[in-house]
């Protein structure tokens, strides 16, 4: 995931679909004659926006209104995708290349991802100034993630799954994990980040908490846990998380869980002092960013 808490883009975490799970999925079979809402399911992002920001949340999650573009998600998309396309075009497969060719293919594959965006970009109104340094930063970036690919020896490890979803149904938490490498022992969890310093924040911790958690309640197996820091050349940081932060982790989840079974908009106020910035206004008069009320 990328440093903000916004990826994957707002929206995009589908849990599955189980009609035994969700009679409003199949109102054949729903006896009752109350409307089901449908359940939400918390992500790492989606915890930590509540905690950040309740308003935040609501308007993402329950509101579901359109969250203004910030360079930081869109570079950030574009880096994961392009590492993504990395594997999916088996760059990890090519170890006969020279890495004075190998190093432009894997530049090449950012400018991809982020012309891609050119017209999210242009909404920005960044200057060009501003525009160049993000991508020559995140050019950088993926030059670091070759050279921690090359030093971790990958073209001759097994491939990693790359984004992949895992879900726990008795907690309703999901999570797109950036890289597994399932391979090794123990396995190994990688979040990237396109953050500007190493800080291990709260967020960062829950959020590798999460993954652990998702990753134990489907392999039976405790991961490794690591971020790797692409800003930085050896960016590639583990963390231990204790079985006592895993079960407080699993507390706090069910606690937001309750939390959120208001569909009342008083329940869930800004603490950030951001969200008339960061949402579009909407149509709905119950869902406005600023509305008053708590
Ligand atoms: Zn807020």
């Amino acid at each position: 995931m990328i440093s903000i808490t916004a990826y994957p883009p707002i929206g995009t975490d589908k849990p599955p679909q189980t009609s035994a799970r969700n009679s409003a999925e199949n109102p054949a079979k729903d006896t009752s004659n109350q409307p089901k809402k449908k359940p939400i399911w918390l992500s790492p992002s989606s915890v930590n926006a509540y905690l950040r920001c309740p308003r935040s949340f609501y308007l993402s999650r329950i509101a579901k209104a359109k969250q203004k573009p910030s360079i930081h998600l869109i570079r950030g998309i574009a880096v994961h995708n392009a590492i993504g396309q990395f594997y999916r075009h088996r760059l990890n497969r090519c170890a006969n290349i020279a890495l004075s060719e190998l190093r432009p293919a894997v530049v090449a594959l950012f400018v991809d991802e982020w012309n891609r965006h050119k017209e999210s970009l242009s909404t920005l109104r960044l200057t060009d100034e501003d525009l160049d340094f993000f991508v020559y930063d995140s050019k950088k970036m993926m030059l670091n993630f070759l050279h921690d690919f090359i030093k971790a020896k990958g073209f001759e490890q097994p491939a990693p799954d790359i984004e992949k979803m895992l879900f726990a149904y008795q907690y309703r938490l999901l999570g797109r994990i950036d890289a597994i490498h399932s391979g090794r022992s123990p396995p190994l969890l990688v979040d990237f980040k396109t953050s500007k310093s190493k800080e291990f924040s709260e967020d960062y911790k829950r959020q590798l908490a999460i993954y652990s958690i998702l990753y134990q309640n489907h392999y039976r197996e405790k991961p490794e846990v690591t971020i790797h820091y692409l800003k930085f050349p050896d960016g590639l940081e583990t963390y231990p998380i204790s079985d006592q932060y895993i079960d407080e982790t699993i507390a706090l989840v069910k606690d937001i869980h309750t939390k959120i079974q208001s569909q009342d908009i008083a329940d869930y106020p800004c603490t950030c002092g951001w969200c008339e910035r960061n949402f579009y206004p909407q149509k709905n008069p119950n869902c406005n960013p600023n509305q008053t009320g708590i």
